[in-house]
């Protein structure tokens, strides 16, 4: 039996893995979750996994949450980053879920890494603003980060068992979202509601917006860099627009392995959960011959420039990344709100990075202080 703990329980990942746990009871008991702002859910979650302990991240949300659970014995209820860092600690826990959105999982990320557990990893913005300090604490105090990333995921099957130095490159691949093979001047008017309109993943808000402008690609990118010890110049991008080969792994034989399955993220979840098992009907099997075809091409960066940026950022190193992610937030949930046009995501996300005097990412204190003007200053880019 494993003991888990998710961070992000009420989120898309959060739920999706609550599903595994009540399909295999035997496999996995909840020891604890976190939850930022829908509190009822998470209540209902509390009643129907019997966690040890939980965190919101509001005092609102906590005194809420109190108010419902009066008189009862346990969960025992924390609240703040600290509250969700305490829970991601669990002293009980095998594996920990990361799956907050945002920056905002990087602390309890970490906390969890601390504590020497096997972190099954959602949030991929830990990585792309913290990954040299993060991986660096992995291999300090031992624990395992496992990827829940869909292509990482792949990429990870398809190295199990071979050395690096046979690896030519790593090729992630990515639907394009829902504006692929639009021109410019054709996203100039597209709303938050089509860019929301997914073909192939159901997700959260944030994740399938990053995927319309291709930034979710180019924040994968950097993730792998991390999580693999890639350089850069060897992870490429196709789109594959039909969401089954999730990433490609070439060796320098001239061979590729791939990995497919059908677009569904219980699949990836399951993986990095059962880990070294697979866990029976994780996900619907393929049916390979009715796929019409599995199409390849090369991203239209100049349409969706978010791809480069990232790519830049990652190049140039340092607190770089980290500013390039703050801004895409704040530019993302601008968008979200009507505020800006899709258009104004990478041109906000460019000119806050090109103001930006960058530091060696060395310590979580200055990568926090960089996410943080970043975010100040892409708030003045909105209103400019
Ligand atoms: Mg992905």
């Amino acid at each position: 039996m494993k003991k888990i703990v998710i961070l992000g329980s009420t989120g898309s990942i959060g739920r999706s893995a609550l599903q595994i746990a009540e399909a295999f009871p035997d496999q996995y008991k909840i020891v604890g979750l976190s939850a930022g702002r829908n509190v009822d859910l998470l209540c209902a979650q509390i009643e129907q996994f019997r966690p040890k302990v939980v965190a919101v991240s509001d005092t609102a949300g906590y005194a809420v949450l109190k108010a419902a659970r009066r008189g009862k014995k346990s969960p025992r209820i924390l609240v703040g980053s600290d509250g969700i860092c305490e829970v991601a600690a669990e002293s009980s826990a095998d594996i920990v879920l990361s799956a907050i959105v945002g920056s905002a999982g990087l602390m309890p990320t970490l906390s969890a890494v601390r504590a020497g557990k096997a972190v099954a990893l959602a949030n991929k913005e830990a990585l792309v603003i913290a990954g040299d300090v993060v991986m660096a604490e992995v291999r300090k105090y031992g624990g395992a980060l496992l990827p829940v990333d869909s292509e990482h995921s792949a990429l990870f099957q398809c190295m199990h068992g071979w050395t690096r130095d046979g690896i030519r490159r790593l090729i992630l691949t990515a639907s394009g979202g829902p504006f692929r093979g639009r021109k410019r001047s054709a996203l100039r008017d597209v709303t938050a509601k089509d860019a929301l309109r997914h073909p192939n993943w159901t997700m959260g808000k944030k994740i399938t917006i990053d995927s319309a402008t291709l930034m979710n690609k180019g924040l994968e990118v950097i993730e792998a860099c991390h999580l693999f010890g890639m350089p850069l110049e060897r992870i490429s991008v196709l789109i594959h627009p039909q969401s089954i080969v999730h990433s490609i792994v070439e060796y320098v034989d001239g061979s590729y392995l791939a990995q497919m399955s059908r677009p569904d993220m219980r699949g990836p979840i399951a993986l990095a959960l059962s880990y070294p098992e697979r866990l029976p009907g994780a996900v619907e099997p393929l049916r390979l011959e009715q796929l019409a075809s599995l199409s390849f091409e090369q991203p239209d960066t100049k349409t969706f420039p978010c791809l480069d940026l990232a790519y830049q950022s990652m190049a140039t190193g340092g607190t770089l990344p980290a500013v390039m992610n703050a801004a895409n937030e704040i530019a993302v949930h601008a968008f979200l709100e009507g505020r800006i046009r899709f258009t104004d995501i990478p041109r906000i996300i460019s000119r806050v990075m090109s103001v930006h005097a960058v530091l060696p990412a060395s310590t979580i204190g200055v990568v926090m202080e960089s996410d943080r003007w970043a975010r100040f200053r892409a708030q003045e880019e909105l209103t400019a």
